[in-house]
């Protein structure tokens, strides 16, 4: 099974990945995660990243598959579960291919749908565990650490992403309409999107993703 959470920033696609992740024992894979790993490095390369990623561009098609293969390669669980991938249509062309090549193909595309007001008042109080890479949200009660600061999962301590604020926000959000909207309708008309409206809690959104999960495994 391969899926693609497909999404604005901060919309939930790495809180529902983790949570589908375990329930059907699909591989992960997040690109921004891919990318912050290589933004941690203490080299030219590393700072040029941090650069990127901070002010909510988007990172070349060229620089997301070197990464993107590479970690592929080393993974054996192919049943993949794309989180923040891809964002315009050359990378979904791209990933079609490869998907041909293994003989393999897309099964589900969820569109998380929410609004940008929301989304705003989310990315400010999105804390991340350091070891785990678990999310909270101190804005949210149902979402809030046990402990300030401190993951409930690890103890880890919680820190905010540097592009976590209003203005890189600004610019992501940007990047999604201008680049990303556009595979809304490019996986419809291949009849494998499927819309979830994301501004319940996360248990319910999770609840609709395996509705349809289910259904359609049952066809
Ligand atoms: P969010 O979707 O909440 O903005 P992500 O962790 O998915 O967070 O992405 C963070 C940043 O990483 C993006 O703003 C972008 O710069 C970069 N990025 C992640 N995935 C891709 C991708 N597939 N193509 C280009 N840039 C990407």
């Amino acid at each position: 099974m391969n899926i693609i959470l497909l999404a604005p920033p901060a919309a939930g696609k790495g809180t529902q990945a983790e949570l589908l992740e375990n329930k059907y024992h699909l591989n992960h894979i997040s690109t921004g995660d891919l990318l912050r790993k290589t933004a941690s490095r203490d080299d030219d390369f590393g700072k040029k990243m941090k650069g990127i990623l901070e002010s909510g561009v988007l990172v070349s098609d060229e620089i997301i598959f070197e990464i993107l293969t590479k970690h592929l390669e080393s993974c054996e669980n192919k049943n993949l579960l794309f989180d923040g991938f891809p964002r315009n249509i050359h990378q979904a062309e791209r990933l079609e291919e490869m998907l041909e090549k293994w003989h393999d193909k897309l099964d589900f595309v969820f569109l998380l749908e929410v609004d940008k007001e929301i989304l705003k008042q989310r990315i400010t109080g999105r804390r991340i565990c350091r070891e785990c890479g678990s999310a909270y949200n101190v804005n949210i009660d149902s979402l809030k650490p046990k402990v300030d600061s401190i993951c409930d999962k690890c103890h880890g301590n919680l820190y905010q992403r540097d592009d976590d604020n209003e203005k890189s926000f600004e610019i992501r959000y940007q990047e999604y309409l201008d680049k990303t909207s556009a595979l809304i309708d490019y996986y419809q008309n291949k009849q494998i999107l499927y819309r979830i409206q994301s501004d319940q809690s996360k248990e319910e959104v999770f609840q609709e993703l395996c509705g349809v999960i289910e259904k359609e495994m049952k066809k």
